[in-house]
């Protein structure tokens, strides 16, 4: 089996297909692994997710653990504290962890499973005959394998070659810059600020936690690299005291990640003949819920487990595609309409509310 891309969903996919018994091979198009440096808020689900890959262990001890989210105003001040369900008996509820953490986890692990990885590697065409996929990679060489997973991302070129007619990702109309810094020793879950500036901060280790800082960004500008830490301190202006007295920590432009947001669903078949999708390249959500990469995680677990049970590939992705579908759509619509209610151009969204129904959905099992 082929998994295109070495991102969260492609990582987890091979880990769940190496658990039952299929040969992976992994291809990354990048030549050395490009993680970057800030972290990422996972929830209950994924906490499963992880329990499920036989991996949670290792991820609570390289990330921070915690249980409730605090949720602040304007002015800073605490309005509550909203206790967050688990789903693995005496593990916790929500965890923050570095991506390069995560992706250290994700990679031994598939390297231990006995899957190939091989960087520096895209596929260049895909040809399916029924019974197999005849691939031939961007290094000239061709390969035969009984199924193809696209794990490529947002801007997936394996989507592009199977739907050239699927509308491409679209921009939402808001950005996301992200910081390390020193964490703070009363900053021990995530601890979110509403209001004109919506930023929160997360916790990822004993000495770090990360900021993020949501914004309008009308015209989907892009910022000088060497000017990029000025401009974030920028948009902290006017912000709750607690986050803008911050600002002054944002010096090294090299650590500032900014993302405009974009958002695709694809409607209609995740799959064609012998090769499918998953994670972004299928279903790609704004982060106002921190589903993202949850969603991809399940994918992974959920493939492994239909083309373990079915008959066929085909019979397999059906099931896959029925057990994933729902979910993933409200994960991308939700989060959407969190997106456009704070940009004032959808109807109002409570998000506290919408996060308790997002809560609910992904309890429910695979
Ligand atoms: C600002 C922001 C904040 C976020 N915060 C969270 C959060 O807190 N929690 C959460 O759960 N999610 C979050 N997400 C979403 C999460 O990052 C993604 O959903 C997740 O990374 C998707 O994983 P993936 O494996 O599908 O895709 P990716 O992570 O994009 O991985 C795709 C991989 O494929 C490789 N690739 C691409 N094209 C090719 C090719 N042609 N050949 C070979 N390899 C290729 C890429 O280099 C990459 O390694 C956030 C997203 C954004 C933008």
């Amino acid at each position: 089996m082929l998994i295109i891309g070495g991102g969260i969903g492609g990582l987890t996919a091979a880990i769940a297909l190496r658990a039952r018994g299929f040969a992976v091979c992994v291809i990354e198009k990048h030549p050395q692994w490009q993680v970057y440096g800030v972290g990422i808020i996972q929830q209950a689900n994924v906490i499963r997710a992880m329990h499920e890959l036989g991996l949670l262990d290792d991820y609570l001890h390289a990330g921070f653990s915690f249980n409730e989210v605090e949720v602040a105003g304007p002015d800073g001040r605490l309005l509550a504290r909203v206790p967050s369900p688990r789903l693995v008996e005496g593990r916790p509820s929500i965890v923050g962890i570095s991506r390069r953490a995560l992706h250290d986890i994700l990679v031994q692990r598939v390297t231990q499973a006995g899957a190939t990885i091989r960087l520096g590697l895209t596929a260049t065409t895909l040809e399916d005959d029924g019974s197999g996929v005849t691939v031939t990679f961007s290094d000239g060489t061709t390969d035969r394998y009984a199924i193809v997973v696209g794990a490529d991302g947002l801007y997936s070129q394996t989507r592009t070659i199977l739907f050239p007619d699927a509308p491409p990702p679209a921009f939402a109309g808001q950005g996301v810059w992200r910081y390390n810094l020193p964490r703070p020793a009363d900053v021990t879950c995530l601890r979110s600020y509403s209001g004109p500036v919506t930023a929160g901060l997360v916790p990822i280790s004993d000495p770090l936690m990360y900021m993020f800082l949501t914004t309008a960004a009308p015209g989907n500008p892009r910022y000088a690299a060497d000017e990029i830490a000025a401009a974030m301190r920028g948009k902290l202006a006017g912000g709750p005291p607690f986050i803008a007295a911050l600002a002054e920590q944002i010096v090294d432009n090299a650590g500032v990640v900014y993302r405009p947001l974009e958002s695709i669903f694809v409607e209609g078949p995740w799959h064609k003949g012998n090769i499918v999708l998953l994670g972004d390249a299928v279903h790609a959500c704004t982060p106002h819920l921190g589903q993202g990469a949850g969603m991809a995680i399940e994918d992974a677990i959920v493939l492994a487990d239909e083309l373990a049970a079915a008959s066929t590939a085909q019979v397999a992705f059906g099931g896959y595609q029925r057990r994933r579908y729902p979910r993933c759509q409200f994960i991308v619509d939700a989060s959407l309409a969190i997106c456009n209610s704070q940009l004032g151009s959808g109807p109002h969204v409570d998000h506290g509310e919408m996060t308790a129904r997002m809560f609910e959905v992904v309890a429910q099992p695979l």
